[in-house]
């Protein structure tokens, strides 16, 4: 893997690190943080201001019973949760928001593929496979949205874009991602609204395809 150069925002690590970012984002910044030392150890900076804070807090105190109750509960049958790893070019969040399946693909024209992961009124996460050569045709963006490359590379009006790297992309932004020469450009993509195609066609594709 080439270095990794396009990185989380510290705002956004730390709205994840406080929990607030809605789970679609929060898988594209999990993926990345596991690919990613840098980025690791700011989340371990982030993470450590948390404990701060919650040592600094005042201290409530809890029902009379609270110990017992919990304590009764650890005798209580566990159903294991299934535990999910690293497989292939996906790292561990992406297999889990896979539930450990493989991805499936639906064409959406030109050869790009996608893989829905989670759609909810919030936001999606999806996989989308462009094949070497190919461009995303050209659109902006009515809120924000994180790529980031898990196989291959693509270049767009603001850079290079390897493996690992993440690209935050927001409502000032319009831009023609291409998928490089070489392997075909396999992507995470969590937005939270339809992107604005540019071209008739692919709006008018648009709301069968679900981008
Ligand atoms: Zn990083």
């Amino acid at each position: 893997m080439s270095a990794i150069t396009h990185h989380i925002p510290d705002a956004i690590l730390a709205a994840y690190t406080s929990g607030s970012l809605p789970h679609h984002y929060a898988v594209a910044v999990a993926s990345h943080v596991s690919l990613c030392l840098q980025c690791r150890a700011s989340l371990e900076a982030h993470q450590n201001m948390g404990g701060a804070l919650l040592d600094a807090t005042d201290r409530v105190a809890v029902s009379g019973h609270m110990k017992a109750d919990l304590l009764a509960q650890l005798d209580a049958p566990v159903t294991p949760e299934p535990v999910y790893t690293r497989q292939g070019i996906y790292p561990r969040p992406v297999v889990e928001a896979l539930k450990g399946q493989d991805p499936r693909w639906k064409s959406v024209g030109m050869g790009v593929r996608q893989s829905i992961l989670s759609e909810t009124k919030e936001g999606s996460v999806r996989l989308l496979y462009i094949p070497p050569g190919q461009a995303v045709p050209d659109h902006g963006h009515n809120g924000m949205e994180m790529t980031l490359v898990l196989q291959g590379s693509f270049s767009d009006e603001t850079g290079h874009f390897g493996v690992g790297d993440i690209e935050i992309a927001n409502e000032d932004l319009d831009h023609t991602p291409t998928a490089d020469p070489g392997e075909a450009c396999i992507c995470l993509a969590a937005t939270d609204a339809p992107l604005r195609f540019n071209a008739l066609m692919p709006r008018l594709l648009q709301p069968f395809f679900r981008i």
